[in-house]
């Protein structure tokens, strides 16, 4: 098959590049024209010349980057537009606002890119979308057996359950900025929370672009040098970078939190010094990651970001055709 997608998409030094449309996907440094699955910083970075994303992905980069965005081409979600004879389209890909899985087709036959992505319900971005394709280029951050994340429920009941025992401690919950931060505080609302949130300076600008685009998170009020000694019992929110850093020190008797993943890894929790490690990903899990899989009925998955080698080794225990795929993964803000 001559449009086979190995004719057409390679792996260079920037990143996943398409050869007949002269583009990339999420590369790591500037280059004429990029297509970006969403916002967070591994993915979508500054200077390139041209820019095809959502326009909520483009509002977090011209946040983030100002000028140093690009041009900024926004697509929605469905409405695929040819460029050099490739079709592109955005499908949702649940993993934080603005997130898209990259459908491209070329000469008949159809690959999807799924970007970072997740299958469960998080009311800050639009679900995830099964689309079937001939190639499904799949994440793997969490791509080990080992890895099922517990319902977010569990998980914020934990923290306020916490708060309970520990009334006069301030609890200070290490997060993303872009989208874990967010989809916290959506969830202790949906559980009758109704104090107001606590925040660091870093994580202001990004809330304030989701209430800019109708979310509604109550009452956000900054630390500041006068607040801080007095917030024993509420909640702050911080970048995971904040935790132990001088910081944190004027917070009264903090109780340490974070929202990750990777805190289902008891080594990692205590090694950064969390009493309380909350399981809540933007990732699919094992399960979500095989599931997708299956769903998909692509004859062959390419496996990248993260442990390649168990899913390869799954889907080829599915009869599929399956290989790891290189690329240069940065860590900044996947979890
Ligand atoms: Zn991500
Ligand atoms: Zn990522």
């Amino acid at each position: 098959m001559t449009n086979h997608p190995t004719s057409w998409i390679t792996v260079k030094s920037a990143g996943l590049y398409c050869k007949p449309g002269q583009f990339f996907i999420d590369p790591h440094y500037p280059v004429d024209y990029a297509i970006i699955t969403h916002g967070h910083a591994d993915h979508a970075r500054p200077g390139h010349k041209k820019v095809l994303a959502t326009a909520e992905t483009l509002k977090i980069m011209k946040a983030r980057y100002g000028d140093q965005a690009g041009l900024l081409q926004p697509l929605k979600y469905h409405r695929p537009i040819v460029h050099r004879e490739v079709k592109i389209s955005f499908i949702p890909a649940g993993h934080i606002i603005g997130s898209a899985q990259i459908l491209l087709e070329y000469h008949g036959s159809r690959l999807i890119i799924s970007g970072d992505y997740k299958r469960r319900t998080d009311p800050t971005c639009l679900p995830f979308e099964v689309v079937p394709c001939d190639v499904f280029i799949t994440e793997a951050t969490f791509g080990l057996p080992i890895f099922i994340h517990p319902p977010i429920e569990d998980e914020i009941n934990k923290l306020l359950t916490s708060l309970q025992q520990h009334p006069m401690r301030c609890h200070l919950i290490g997060a993303y900025a872009l989208g874990k931060c967010q989809r916290l505080m959506l969830a202790l609302r949906e559980q009758g929370y109704d104090r107001p949130f606590y925040l660091h300076g870093a994580m202001l600008k990004l809330c304030e672009l989701y209430q800019s685009l109708g979310f509604s998170f109550g009452e956000l009020t900054p630390v500041t040098a006068q607040n801080a000694r007095d917030l024993g019992g509420e909640i702050v929110f911080c970048p995971p970078s904040a935790l132990q850093d001088r910081w944190s020190r004027k917070l009264p008797h903090s109780l340490i939190g974070y929202a990750s993943g990777w805190m289902q890894v008891r080594a990692r929790a205590k090694q950064k010094g969390v009493e309380l490690p909350l399981i809540v990903s933007d990732h699919a899990d094992w399960n979500e990651l095989t599931q997708t899989i299956q769903q998909v009925k692509a004859p062959e998955i390419w496996v990248t970001h993260g442990n390649e080698e168990a899913l390869v080794y799954y889907a080829t225990s599915q009869g599929l055709q399956a290989k790891a795929v290189a690329n240069l993964h940065y860590e900044d803000e996947d979890d």
